[in-house]
Protein backbone atom coordinates (compact mmCIF):
# COMPACT_ATOMS: atom_id res chain seq x y z
CA UNK A 1 0.00 0.00 0.00
CA UNK A 2 1.61 3.53 -0.81
CA UNK A 3 0.76 5.79 1.83
CA UNK A 4 2.24 8.59 0.35
CA UNK A 5 -0.66 8.60 -2.52
CA UNK A 6 -3.25 9.49 0.34
CA UNK A 7 -0.87 12.21 1.65
CA UNK A 8 -2.09 15.46 0.90
CA UNK A 9 0.05 17.10 -1.68
CA UNK A 10 1.63 20.22 0.19
CA UNK A 11 2.18 17.75 2.99
CA UNK A 12 4.29 15.17 0.86
CA UNK A 13 6.82 17.74 -0.52
CA UNK A 14 7.43 19.06 3.28
CA UNK A 15 10.16 17.88 5.36
CA UNK A 16 9.75 17.44 9.23
CA UNK A 17 11.79 19.93 11.48
CA UNK A 18 14.50 18.35 11.71
CA UNK A 19 16.30 18.87 16.08
CA UNK A 20 18.89 15.83 15.55
CA UNK A 21 19.91 14.68 19.09
CA UNK A 22 23.66 15.70 18.66
CA UNK A 23 25.75 14.22 21.77
CA UNK A 24 28.03 17.31 23.05
CA UNK A 25 29.96 18.81 26.51
CA UNK A 26 28.51 21.92 25.44
CA UNK A 27 25.17 23.02 23.89
CA UNK A 28 25.04 26.28 21.86
CA UNK A 29 22.42 25.53 18.86
CA UNK A 30 19.44 26.01 19.92
CA UNK A 31 18.62 29.81 21.35
CA UNK A 32 18.37 28.12 24.82
CA UNK A 33 19.09 30.13 28.32
CA UNK A 34 21.96 28.05 30.07
CA UNK A 35 19.71 29.19 33.49
CA UNK A 36 17.28 26.70 34.44
CA UNK A 37 14.84 26.83 37.46
CA UNK A 38 15.07 23.29 38.94
CA UNK A 39 13.74 24.75 42.64
CA UNK A 40 10.28 25.99 40.59
CA UNK A 41 9.90 21.98 39.84
CA UNK A 42 8.85 21.73 43.64
CA UNK A 43 5.22 22.87 42.76
CA UNK A 44 4.12 20.40 40.88
CA UNK A 45 3.95 18.07 43.99
CA UNK A 46 0.52 19.68 44.52
CA UNK A 47 -0.91 18.99 41.35
CA UNK A 48 -3.41 16.24 40.55
CA UNK A 49 -2.42 13.98 37.05
CA UNK A 50 -6.19 13.00 37.39
CA UNK A 51 -7.87 16.01 36.15
CA UNK A 52 -7.27 17.81 33.23
CA UNK A 53 -5.68 21.25 33.22
CA UNK A 54 -6.98 24.60 33.25
CA UNK A 55 -8.10 25.28 29.79
CA UNK A 56 -8.17 28.90 30.44
CA UNK A 57 -4.49 28.97 31.94
CA UNK A 58 -6.29 31.92 34.63
CA UNK A 59 -3.53 32.20 36.92
CA UNK A 60 -0.69 32.04 34.18
CA UNK A 61 -2.10 34.41 32.17
CA UNK A 62 -3.67 37.08 35.06
CA UNK A 63 0.22 37.26 36.24
CA UNK A 64 1.40 38.05 32.49
CA UNK A 65 -1.27 40.47 31.74
CA UNK A 66 -0.03 42.17 35.07
CA UNK A 67 3.21 42.08 34.22
CA UNK A 68 2.86 43.55 30.76
CA UNK A 69 -0.08 46.01 32.24
CA UNK A 70 -2.79 44.38 29.94
CA UNK A 71 -5.97 42.94 30.33
CA UNK A 72 -6.08 38.87 30.46
CA UNK A 73 -8.62 39.68 27.23
CA UNK A 74 -5.54 40.57 25.28
CA UNK A 75 -3.81 37.65 26.10
CA UNK A 76 -4.20 33.39 24.18
CA UNK A 77 -1.50 30.78 26.08
CA UNK A 78 0.04 28.30 23.40
CA UNK A 79 1.77 25.62 23.43
CA UNK A 80 5.01 27.38 22.87
CA UNK A 81 4.90 30.08 20.53
CA UNK A 82 5.60 28.00 17.52
CA UNK A 83 1.40 26.61 18.51
CA UNK A 84 1.02 30.10 18.31
CA UNK A 85 2.32 30.15 14.58
CA UNK A 86 -0.03 27.26 13.89
CA UNK A 87 -3.24 28.80 15.08
CA UNK A 88 -2.92 32.46 13.30
CA UNK A 89 -2.66 30.32 10.76
CA UNK A 90 -5.28 28.65 10.54
CA UNK A 91 -7.59 31.35 11.68
CA UNK A 92 -6.72 33.61 9.65
CA UNK A 93 -5.28 31.71 6.25
CA UNK A 94 -2.55 33.25 3.62
CA UNK A 95 -0.66 34.66 1.58
CA UNK A 96 1.67 34.48 4.58
CA UNK A 97 4.35 36.68 4.00
CA UNK A 98 7.82 36.68 5.88
CA UNK A 99 11.33 38.05 4.76
CA UNK A 100 14.32 35.43 4.92
CA UNK A 101 16.23 34.39 6.37
CA UNK A 102 14.16 34.33 9.38
CA UNK A 103 12.65 31.45 12.10
CA UNK A 104 11.77 28.73 9.49
CA UNK A 105 8.33 27.67 11.06
CA UNK A 106 6.30 30.76 9.65
CA UNK A 107 7.04 28.65 6.45
CA UNK A 108 6.88 25.33 7.48
CA UNK A 109 3.38 25.67 9.09
CA UNK A 110 1.90 28.04 6.09
CA UNK A 111 2.99 25.12 3.85
CA UNK A 112 1.52 22.11 6.09
CA UNK A 113 -1.50 24.00 6.14
CA UNK A 114 -1.82 24.90 2.13
CA UNK A 115 -1.29 28.67 2.09
CA UNK A 116 0.94 30.60 -0.31
CA UNK A 117 3.95 31.61 0.94
CA UNK A 118 6.07 35.20 0.09
CA UNK A 119 9.55 34.84 0.94
CA UNK A 120 11.46 38.87 0.75
CA UNK A 121 14.72 38.48 1.35
CA UNK A 122 16.19 40.62 3.82
CA UNK A 123 18.55 43.52 2.84
CA UNK A 124 22.55 43.35 3.03
CA UNK A 125 22.25 45.21 6.62
CA UNK A 126 19.72 42.08 7.33
CA UNK A 127 16.72 44.88 7.52
CA UNK A 128 13.49 44.41 5.83
CA UNK A 129 13.73 45.56 2.57
CA UNK A 130 10.94 47.99 2.51
CA UNK A 131 9.94 48.55 -1.29
CA UNK A 132 9.93 45.04 -1.97
CA UNK A 133 7.37 44.12 0.78
CA UNK A 134 5.00 47.30 0.29
CA UNK A 135 4.53 46.40 -3.17
CA UNK A 136 4.09 42.37 -1.90
CA UNK A 137 1.58 43.60 0.26
CA UNK A 138 -0.22 45.67 -2.65
CA UNK A 139 -0.08 42.83 -5.24
CA UNK A 140 -0.35 39.51 -2.67
CA UNK A 141 -2.17 41.13 0.11
CA UNK A 142 -1.21 38.72 2.30
CA UNK A 143 -3.93 37.78 5.21
CA UNK A 144 -0.51 37.40 7.61
CA UNK A 145 2.94 39.29 8.13
CA UNK A 146 5.76 37.68 10.22
CA UNK A 147 8.32 39.40 11.87
CA UNK A 148 10.41 38.35 13.85
CA UNK A 149 12.34 41.27 15.87
CA UNK A 150 14.92 40.71 17.18
CA UNK A 151 15.40 38.42 14.22
CA UNK A 152 16.52 34.83 14.06
CA UNK A 153 18.75 34.00 13.20
CA UNK A 154 20.47 37.56 12.33
CA UNK A 155 20.33 38.89 15.70
CA UNK A 156 19.66 42.14 14.53
CA UNK A 157 15.68 44.43 15.30
CA UNK A 158 14.33 45.31 12.50
CA UNK A 159 13.89 48.97 12.00
CA UNK A 160 10.94 50.25 13.87
CA UNK A 161 10.04 52.84 11.33
CA UNK A 162 9.82 49.90 8.50
CA UNK A 163 8.11 47.84 10.53
CA UNK A 164 5.50 50.76 10.99
CA UNK A 165 5.05 51.50 7.84
CA UNK A 166 4.05 47.47 6.78
CA UNK A 167 1.14 47.70 10.26
CA UNK A 168 0.01 50.68 8.24
CA UNK A 169 -0.18 49.42 4.91
CA UNK A 170 -1.43 46.48 5.39
CA UNK A 171 -4.80 45.04 5.14
CA UNK A 172 -3.99 42.10 6.75
CA UNK A 173 -2.72 41.28 10.57
CA UNK A 174 1.41 41.78 11.04
CA UNK A 175 3.00 39.45 14.00
CA UNK A 176 5.74 40.87 15.11
CA UNK A 177 7.76 37.96 17.14
CA UNK A 178 9.44 39.09 20.03
CA UNK A 179 10.97 35.52 21.02
CA UNK A 180 14.33 38.00 22.02
CA UNK A 181 13.04 40.73 23.21
CA UNK A 182 14.25 40.17 26.61
CA UNK A 183 17.66 40.84 25.41
CA UNK A 184 17.04 43.64 23.59
CA UNK A 185 17.73 47.09 23.89
CA UNK A 186 14.29 48.95 23.05
CA UNK A 187 11.10 48.00 24.35
CA UNK A 188 9.94 46.55 21.39
CA UNK A 189 6.17 47.12 19.49
CA UNK A 190 4.05 46.51 23.03
CA UNK A 191 2.76 50.22 23.42
CA UNK A 192 1.86 50.29 19.64
CA UNK A 193 -1.17 47.61 20.59
CA UNK A 194 -3.47 50.62 21.61
CA UNK A 195 -2.55 52.21 18.11
CA UNK A 196 -2.88 49.28 15.76
CA UNK A 197 -6.10 46.87 16.06
CA UNK A 198 -3.64 44.54 13.23
CA UNK A 199 -0.54 44.38 15.56
CA UNK A 200 0.17 40.97 16.83
CA UNK A 201 2.73 40.30 19.40
CA UNK A 202 4.32 36.64 20.14
CA UNK A 203 6.55 36.19 23.15
CA UNK A 204 7.69 33.07 24.94
CA UNK A 205 9.11 31.84 28.13
CA UNK A 206 11.77 29.40 25.91
CA UNK A 207 14.30 31.87 25.76
CA UNK A 208 14.72 32.63 29.27
CA UNK A 209 14.93 29.35 31.37
CA UNK A 210 11.73 27.68 30.03
CA UNK A 211 12.21 26.22 26.73
CA UNK A 212 11.41 22.46 28.22
CA UNK A 213 7.92 23.97 29.42
CA UNK A 214 6.57 25.09 26.31
CA UNK A 215 4.81 28.52 27.26
CA UNK A 216 4.13 31.25 24.80
CA UNK A 217 1.70 33.99 24.59
CA UNK A 218 0.02 36.07 22.27
CA UNK A 219 -0.95 39.96 23.07
CA UNK A 220 -3.65 41.42 20.95
CA UNK A 221 -7.02 43.10 20.77
CA UNK A 222 -9.65 41.44 22.22
CA UNK A 223 -11.43 40.60 19.05
CA UNK A 224 -7.82 38.66 17.37
CA UNK A 225 -7.94 36.76 20.48
CA UNK A 226 -11.50 35.34 20.68
CA UNK A 227 -11.08 34.46 16.54
CA UNK A 228 -7.92 32.24 17.11
CA UNK A 229 -9.13 31.08 20.62
CA UNK A 230 -11.99 28.70 18.20
CA UNK A 231 -8.78 26.95 16.81
CA UNK A 232 -7.12 26.66 19.88
CA UNK A 233 -7.20 23.02 21.38
CA UNK A 234 -9.31 22.95 25.28
CA UNK A 235 -6.20 21.99 27.13
CA UNK A 236 -3.40 23.12 24.73
CA UNK A 237 -0.89 23.78 28.23
CA UNK A 238 -0.51 21.23 30.81
CA UNK A 239 -0.86 21.47 34.39
CA UNK A 240 2.62 21.12 35.12
CA UNK A 241 3.88 23.84 32.32
CA UNK A 242 0.74 26.29 33.84
CA UNK A 243 2.01 26.07 37.62
CA UNK A 244 5.62 25.74 37.26
CA UNK A 245 5.92 29.02 35.17
CA UNK A 246 3.37 31.01 37.69
CA UNK A 247 6.31 30.16 39.76
CA UNK A 248 9.11 31.22 37.89
CA UNK A 249 7.44 34.53 36.84
CA UNK A 250 6.64 35.35 40.39
CA UNK A 251 10.65 34.93 40.73
CA UNK A 252 11.40 38.05 39.07
CA UNK A 253 14.32 38.84 40.53
CA UNK A 254 16.66 35.69 39.02
CA UNK A 255 14.72 36.15 35.64
CA UNK A 256 16.10 39.93 35.74
CA UNK A 257 19.52 38.92 36.78
CA UNK A 258 19.87 35.61 34.25
CA UNK A 259 19.11 38.12 31.36
CA UNK A 260 21.63 40.58 32.54
CA UNK A 261 24.19 38.17 32.90
CA UNK A 262 23.43 36.87 29.03
CA UNK A 263 23.36 40.46 27.67
CA UNK A 264 26.88 41.41 29.09
CA UNK A 265 28.11 37.83 28.34
CA UNK A 266 26.70 39.05 24.67
CA UNK A 267 28.96 41.68 24.60
CA UNK A 268 32.02 39.92 26.03
CA UNK A 269 31.85 36.87 23.59
CA UNK A 270 30.88 39.47 20.40
CA UNK A 271 34.39 41.67 21.22
CA UNK A 272 36.42 38.27 21.62
CA UNK A 273 35.08 36.56 18.51
CA UNK A 274 35.18 39.75 16.44
CA UNK A 275 39.18 39.80 17.61
CA UNK A 276 39.85 36.35 15.93
CA UNK A 277 41.53 36.70 12.31
CA UNK A 278 38.68 35.18 9.61
CA UNK A 279 35.55 35.51 11.45
CA UNK A 280 32.86 38.06 11.68
CA UNK A 281 30.27 38.42 14.02
CA UNK A 282 26.98 40.25 13.44
CA UNK A 283 25.94 42.20 15.97
CA UNK A 284 23.14 41.57 17.98
CA UNK A 285 20.43 41.95 20.37
CA UNK A 286 19.24 38.16 20.90
CA UNK A 287 21.11 35.69 23.12
CA UNK A 288 23.39 34.34 20.08
CA UNK A 289 25.44 35.60 17.57
CA UNK A 290 25.45 34.82 14.07
CA UNK A 291 29.20 34.86 12.48
CA UNK A 292 30.46 34.32 9.31
CA UNK A 293 33.72 32.17 8.98
CA UNK A 294 35.42 31.01 5.29
CA UNK A 295 34.81 26.93 5.82
CA UNK A 296 31.29 27.00 7.89
CA UNK A 297 31.20 23.38 7.34
CA UNK A 298 34.71 22.17 8.37
CA UNK A 299 34.47 24.71 11.24
CA UNK A 300 31.27 23.25 12.60
CA UNK A 301 32.57 19.74 12.64
CA UNK A 302 35.94 20.84 14.00
CA UNK A 303 34.19 22.26 16.97
CA UNK A 304 31.70 19.20 17.34
CA UNK A 305 35.17 16.88 17.25
CA UNK A 306 35.81 19.01 20.60
CA UNK A 307 32.37 18.32 22.09
CA UNK A 308 31.21 22.17 21.20
CA UNK A 309 27.51 22.28 19.55
CA UNK A 310 26.91 25.37 17.27
CA UNK A 311 24.20 25.82 14.60
CA UNK A 312 25.54 25.25 10.87
CA UNK A 313 23.48 28.23 8.94
CA UNK A 314 25.70 27.67 5.78
CA UNK A 315 22.97 27.22 3.13
CA UNK A 316 20.35 29.72 4.94
CA UNK A 317 23.06 32.54 5.50
CA UNK A 318 25.77 31.83 3.30
CA UNK A 319 28.99 30.87 5.09
CA UNK A 320 27.57 31.46 8.81
CA UNK A 321 27.49 29.86 12.04
CA UNK A 322 25.09 30.79 14.88
CA UNK A 323 26.43 30.40 18.55
CA UNK A 324 24.07 30.61 21.54
CA UNK A 325 25.42 32.43 24.48
CA UNK A 326 25.99 30.58 27.20
CA UNK A 327 27.45 30.52 30.76
CA UNK A 328 31.08 32.39 30.87
CA UNK A 329 32.54 28.96 31.20
CA UNK A 330 30.96 27.71 28.34
CA UNK A 331 31.92 30.84 26.35
CA UNK A 332 35.32 30.86 27.23
CA UNK A 333 35.48 27.15 26.20
CA UNK A 334 33.83 27.96 23.20
CA UNK A 335 35.81 31.11 22.16
CA UNK A 336 39.34 28.91 22.44
CA UNK A 337 38.24 25.91 20.26
CA UNK A 338 37.57 28.75 18.20
CA UNK A 339 40.31 30.02 17.97
CA UNK A 340 42.24 26.48 17.34
CA UNK A 341 40.00 25.71 15.07
CA UNK A 342 40.26 28.44 12.64
N1 LIG B 1 9.97 32.62 17.27
C1 LIG B 1 11.28 32.69 17.03
C2 LIG B 1 11.82 33.87 16.31
C3 LIG B 1 12.15 31.67 17.44
O1 LIG B 1 13.46 31.73 17.17
C4 LIG B 1 11.61 30.56 18.15
C5 LIG B 1 12.45 29.43 18.66
N2 LIG B 1 13.58 29.10 18.00
C6 LIG B 1 10.24 30.52 18.35
C7 LIG B 1 9.45 31.57 17.92
C8 LIG B 1 9.58 29.35 18.99
O2 LIG B 1 9.57 29.47 20.34
P1 LIG B 1 8.75 28.48 21.26
O3 LIG B 1 9.78 27.65 21.97
O4 LIG B 1 7.98 29.36 22.18
O5 LIG B 1 7.86 27.64 20.41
Amino acid sequence: MDIKKFVRPNIRSLSAYEAKDIPCKVKLDANESPYGFKDALKVVKSINTNRYPDPAAKELKKLVSMELRLRTENIMHGNGSDELIYYLITTFGGPVLYPIPTFSMYGIISQALGEKRIAIPLDKEFDLELEKILKAIKKEKPKLIFLSSPNNPTGNCFSSDRILKIIEVSNGIVVVDEAYQPFASDKGFMPMLKDYKNLVIMRTLSKIGLAGLRVGFLIADGEIINEVNKVRLPFNLNSLSQAVAVKVLKNKKALKSYTKSIISERGRLFSEIAKIKGIKPYPSEANFILFRVKEPDKIYKRLLKRGILVRNMNGVVNNCLRVTVGMPEENRIFLNAMKEVI
